[in-house]
């Protein structure tokens, strides 16, 4: 997404767009996303002072992630603040070193804020979503939704846990 520099007026420019389909599919590559469902889009602010652009605003967006216990459907919501100002190339090296700013390069011709704008909503996409937080998930011996319906392999795991408690006790009395 490419932003031409003598194209943003004096007053700045504002967007509102969506997110390329391609840029959604990168940031959420392996994370198992319904891209299908997933709609980001940014608002932003760009304005322009000497050589700098500054590119202010925020992400927003949804899509359906699979729950990290038993796998449901789980529609996320995204939502990541965006800051970042380009300078020209030559500079941008430099100013990195010296700040912890986000500087970012530009050509003198055009801004790509593609990068931008990935970076942005990788870090919107939580690291494991819930379909509800007590989600009880997949069975680990017969792989059914304890969710559905109790499969019954849940109660011989906690009798055994029980009898290993009771084995405690009565070790410590002795
Ligand atoms: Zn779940
Ligand atoms: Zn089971």
């Amino acid at each position: 997404m490419l932003i031409k520099i003598r194209e943003i007026p004096a007053l700045g420019l504002h967007l509102e767009v969506p997110l390329e389909s391609a840029i959604v599919a990168d940031a959420l590559a392996g994370r198992d996303a319904d891209l299908g469902a997933s709609q980001v889009g940014v608002v932003l602010s760009v304005t322009r002072s000497d050589e700098e652009v500054l590119v202010r605003g925020r992400l927003i967006g949804s899509t359906i992630l699979p729950c990290a216990r038993c796998l449901a459907e789980v529609k996320v919501a995204l939502e990541a603040p965006i800051q970042s100002l380009f300078v020209p190339a030559a500079r941008a090296a430099d100013e990195e070193a010296e700040d912890e700013a986000d500087y970012l390069p530009h050509d003198g011709v055009a801004v790509e804020i593609g990068d931008l704008l990935r970076g942005a909503l990788i870090l919107a996409v939580p690291m494991a979503s819930l379909c509800r937080p007590d989600c009880k998930g997949l069975c680990t011996v017969c792989g059914g939704d304890r969710n559905q319906k109790d499969c019954g392999c849940r109660v011989a795991f906690e009798d055994l846990r029980l009898a290993s408690l009771k084995g405690l006790k009565l070790n410590s009395n002795q």
